[in-house]
């Protein structure tokens, strides 16, 4: 059955995968964004479809409209994006969660966060398990974005506590894919365009930190089988590859598969970089039959593939 869908921060690159797809499946999408990382371009091909319509909108100002299901997402995700203008980052997580739990409330509405493996700050639990509760700095250059999205989870759960809205918290590990924004300043995305550049790779730290990659298509997969899990699961539940793997191994990966003769340059690891991350996604499997099909090797070829084409 056709349904109305909101998605806020719909021209990023999650967002933008997710209007696609839920448009392939003759759903109707609404796309919310105000266009402060995201932009008209991931969403060109989707202008003329006839079920879809673009709003420019900031979600930290109220909104209304009537739809069936709202997956919130927008919010900048890259740290040197979401610092530009961290009270910012604060107020569209907040305050861009309380108008969409508003909204969704209102309108009966299901509603999806868009949360993060931040939640768990520098992890001393490893992998991180969805009972885990974090350790996250509150008063580093990160926490803008962690306590803002877990002020978001905690208004989320006391919206469906003590107003019964239908929620679902994806806490979302490092994702990656076509549409990243080349300057944002991820590692996948800068090792590419560094390496297709011919520029030096840029190793924060000694490179030994970890991270655990997941391709996009398999994370738009994860938030629509959330978002259709029965009314008694809200989640919150892990999404991400558990393939794990340290930042030189993926510096190695990236030049192997672009030929690229770009020389690694160490710099100075940014405050509070968590050591490891990786997903525990028991929960996924079980309550979402969910898991990845896409490994770290087959998605950086799409990548690679991709920033080819805008480079
Ligand atoms: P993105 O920056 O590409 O997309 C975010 C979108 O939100 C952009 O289009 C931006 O313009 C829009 N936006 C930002 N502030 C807004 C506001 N106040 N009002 C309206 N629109 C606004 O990021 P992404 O990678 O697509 O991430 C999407 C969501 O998933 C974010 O909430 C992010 O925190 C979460 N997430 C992403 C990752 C990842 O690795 N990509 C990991 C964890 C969580
Ligand atoms: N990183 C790096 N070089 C870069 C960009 C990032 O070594 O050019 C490192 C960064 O310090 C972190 C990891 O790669 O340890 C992942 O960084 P990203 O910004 O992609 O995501 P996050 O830190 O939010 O997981």
């Amino acid at each position: 059955m056709k349904k109305k869908i909101l998605i806020t921060g719909g021209a990023g690159f999650l967002g933008s995968h997710l209007a696609e797809r839920l448009l392939n499946e003759g759903n109707e999408v609404i796309i919310v964004d105000n266009y402060f990382t995201g932009n008209k371009q991931n969403i060109i091909h989707l202008l003329n479809h006839p079920y879809c319509e673009v709003i420019r909108h900031d979600i930290t100002m109220s909104f209304y409209i009537e739809v069936d299901e709202i997956y919130n997402l927008a919010c900048p995700a890259s740290p040197i994006q979401y610092q530009v203008n961290p009270i910012k980052t604060i107020k569209t997580s907040v305050a861009g969660a309380l108008n969409m739990l508003g909204l969704a409330k209102r309108i009966k509405a299901k509603i999806l966060q868009a949360s993060t493996s931040e939640v768990y700050g520098d992890p001393q639990v490893h992998p991180q398990t969805e009972d885990y509760w974090g350790h996250v700095n509150p008063i580093g250059n990160r926490a803008c974005y962690d306590e803002g999205k877990r002020c978001a989870e905690a208004l989320f759960v006391n919206y469906h506590r003590q107003n019964q809205v239908r929620i679902k918290i994806a806490r979302i590990f490092n994702t990656y894919g076509p549409r990243m924004d080349p300057h944002d300043g991820r590692v996948i995305s800068n090792f590419i365009v560094q390496a297709l550049q011919g520029r030096d790779i840029t190793i924060y730290g000694d490179g030994s930190q970890t991270r655990s990659f997941c391709f996009a298509d398999d994370m738009i997969e994860g938030f629509i089988r959330l978002m259709n899990t029965g009314d008694q699961f809200t989640g919150p539940v892990n999404l991400g590859n558990p393939g794990e793997f340290t930042i030189l191994e993926l510096a190695d990966k990236v030049l192997k598969m672009t030929g690229s003769k770009s020389k690694l340059v160490y710099e100075p690891l940014p405050e509070d970089d968590p050591v490891k991350r990786q997903p525990d996604i028991s929960l996924a499997k079980s309550e979402l039959g969910w898991q990845p099909k896409i490994d770290l090797e087959d998605g950086l070829k799409k990548t690679i593939e991709y920033f080819k084409t805008i480079v």
